[in-house]
């Protein structure tokens, strides 16, 4: 839709040239959600598409994902063949209520600074120890992991002003063997709880739940759990409270997928060593 109380866009091509923030500002990435409600308290656009940050980046390290990289780009990534986890891209990227038009437009720091609880790049990130590194409105830079970032529904640690500069997946993540779980309420509906299994050489488990909760909720475990002992690990950190209640899904449906999901994973894993 229009933006009609938009004055002005800028469109800086570096961080020296970005604009003082002011009230009324907002960053503009791929606008998929920006121009998909009204957003009558915007007066100035700030495009990040002249940044011309490069999209995808790997390294000894592991993976670096621009904030406006887009769905698209990340999902047509090569990976190493030794990225055993590399799965979960293409699983998350389709994970998206949303059609091509948006996959190709929607960028992936977009998808975390609107941390809804359906976002599947804040499943794949989180997942894999992300760590973002945002711009500090006065300057500096600071770094946080993915599952600090979220803390809830629509709500993250951004400052006014900040602005995500980019993801870094490091390698060890991205070797480790992962299972991947999504359920939603109707067929092609948002996330209502998208689990993430994987486990390193060590044979230890990491468990990410996302969607079902309104933040990203990590367990780790030093080996493969019984059945049991996961339950009640999920039973004990996610409290009822923080179960995600909108058309997509009840609390306490969203709860019992969890559950379910988290089990199939496990079993899934423990297959493999
Ligand atoms: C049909 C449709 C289906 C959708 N399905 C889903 C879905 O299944 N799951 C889901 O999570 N979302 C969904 N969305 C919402 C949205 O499209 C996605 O979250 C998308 O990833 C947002 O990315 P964007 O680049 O378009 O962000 P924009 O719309 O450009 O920006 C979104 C917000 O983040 C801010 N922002 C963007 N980049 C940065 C940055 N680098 N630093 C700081 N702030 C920034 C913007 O100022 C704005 O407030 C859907 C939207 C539509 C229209």
């Amino acid at each position: 839709m229009d933006l009609n109380t938009i004055e002005k866009v800028a469109r800086p091509s570096s961080r020296a040239q970005l604009p003082v923030w002011t009230a009324g500002d907002a960053w503009l990435a791929g606008g998929t959600w920006l121009f998909s409600e009204p957003q009558a308290h915007l007066t100035r656009l700030i495009d990040l598409s002249d940044l011309k940050w490069p999209a995808l980046t790997i390294s000894d390290s592991g993976l670096s994902i621009a904030a406006t990289c887009t769905v698209a780009q990340l999902d047509a990534l090569a990976c190493p063949p030794d990225w055993l986890a590399s799965p979960l891209i293409n699983q998350c990227c389709r994970a998206f209520l949303a059609s091509f038009k948006i996959w190709k437009t929607a960028t992936v720091g977009g998808n975390l600074c609107m941390s809804l609880p359906a976002g599947p790049m804040i499943s794949l990130t989180s997942a894999l120890g992300g760590v973002c590194t945002i711009w500090k409105t006065g300057g500096g830079e600071q770094k946080i992991g993915v599952s600090d970032f979220v803390i809830g529904n629509q709500r993250n640690v951004l400052a006014s002003g900040d602005l995500l500069r980019q993801i870094d997946l490091p390698l060890a993540a991205l070797k480790r063997r992962s299972a991947f779980r999504q359920i939603s309420l109707t067929p092609v509906g948002r996330s209502a709880a998208l689990l993430i299994g994987s486990i390193g050489s060590a044979g230890d488990l990491t468990m990410t739940v996302t969607a079902s909760t309104t933040r990203p909720v990590q367990l780790c475990f030093a080996a493969i759990p019984q059945t049991k002992e996961l339950r009640e690990a999920l039973l004990h950190h996610i409290p009822d409270a923080l179960y995600h209640d909108d058309v997509h899904g009840k609390p306490a449906w969203r709860k019992h997928m969890t559950l379910r999901l988290a089990e199939e994973i496990r079993a899934e894993l423990q297959g493999l060593l």
